[in-house]
């Protein structure tokens, strides 16, 4: 059984800020910033890859409310929302997630960005494979 489901059933404890029949959302043992949560389905979803739409829904509607309970109880003003997907996107517990990351402004939390002079030419092309 993964760590998360560990976490679901009690087996780890975890502390929990939000949770519905489906969802939960609790504190991230490594708090990159403060109230750091994850946010997961009750059932066992590796990745977004197998995620279906109604836990998709229920999960965001539950990452909308927790991130409103962290911001009025915490009071940070911007937040970054994460979710890596398999080991190249850096996906470490294969237990579906989204990051709730509260920003502070000199919090030292940091992502990379690779940026890209935009091609319109790749992107007409990229577009229409991807509507055709
Ligand atoms: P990933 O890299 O897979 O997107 O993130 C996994 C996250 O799970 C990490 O931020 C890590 O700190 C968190 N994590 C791993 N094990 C535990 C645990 O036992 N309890 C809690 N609360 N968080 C965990
Ligand atoms: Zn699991």
């Amino acid at each position: 059984m993964c760590v998360f489901c560990k976490i679901i059933n009690g087996e780890i404890p975890s502390y929990k800020i939000y949770e519905t029949d489906t969802v939960m959302a609790f504190l991230d043992i490594s708090q990159n910033t403060k109230g750091h949560t994850l946010v997961i389905p009750k059932k066992h979803i590796e990745s977004i890859f197998d995620l279906d739409e109604q836990t998709g829904r229920d999960l965001f509607e539950a990452v909308v409310k927790t991130t409103n309970i962290l911001k009025n109880k915490l009071g940070f003003k911007d937040v970054n929302l994460l979710n890596n997907n398999g080991s190249l996107a850096g996906q470490v517990v294969n237990h579906y997630h989204i990051h709730i990351i509260p920003r502070y402004g000199n919090d030292e939390c940091y992502f990379k960005e690779s940026p890209h002079e935009a091609n319109f030419e790749e992107l007409a092309k990229l577009c229409e494979k991807l509507t055709k």
